[in-house]
């Protein structure tokens, strides 16, 4: 498995002063030099996002589509999906994304699995993939999608991440 690090800083974000390496439990992390007022470690995180598979009502084989309106990866197609934003839960974004970039409300969301996307060329990240088992509203494209189709899930367009369609095989398969 591929090891990520986090990008490094050049200051303490909190009090300006400057960082140093310490030692956690065999790790090396980069702190605050203040130990004694600020004590600010950099942990680093886990980028998430999710991303949301939604049926043809009247072909279960067929999924919901977004094309991509904006870079990286414009014009190819991807499931409706996003960053999971500070504070929030990955179903939460999920259900967010979903209204956002296809006007659909979905009811009950059921998570399918979590892979590692490593496809965004900016970052990797934790990626949540839930199925809209229940939904209301017609799909139409808005904010970054520039259009919505639905595809065969075996017959898929140019997709933009890797971990999203694992994520579609393993749906189908299982
Ligand atoms: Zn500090």
């Amino acid at each position: 498995m591929t090891t990520y690090t986090p990008p490094e800083f050049n200051y303490c974000p909190i009090c300006g002063g400057t960082l140093a390496s310490i030692e956690i439990n065999g790790k090396i992390y980069q702190a605050c030099s203040d130990r004694k007022n600020c004590k600010w470690i950099y942990w680093g995180h886990t980028p998430m996002t999710a991303a949301v598979i939604v049926q043809d009502r009247s072909d279960n084989n067929k999924i919901l589509l977004v094309k991509r309106g904006n870079e990286p990866f414009k014009g190819e197609w991807a499931l409706p999906a996003g960053f999971v934003e500070y504070g929030e839960l990955p179903i939460d974004a999920a259900s967010r994304e979903l209204g956002e970039e296809v006007g659909i409300s979905a009811t009950m969301l059921r998570m399918v699995g979590q892979y590692l996307e490593t496809s965004h060329p900016k970052t990797f990240s934790a990626l949540t993939v839930f199925h809209a088992t229940e939904f209301s509203g017609t799909a139409s494209p808005s904010d970054d999608a520039s259009e919505v189709a639905y595809y065969k899930w075996d017959s898929l367009p140019e997709m933009a991440f890797s971990g999203q369609v694992r994520a579609i095989n393993d749906f189908f398969k299982e």
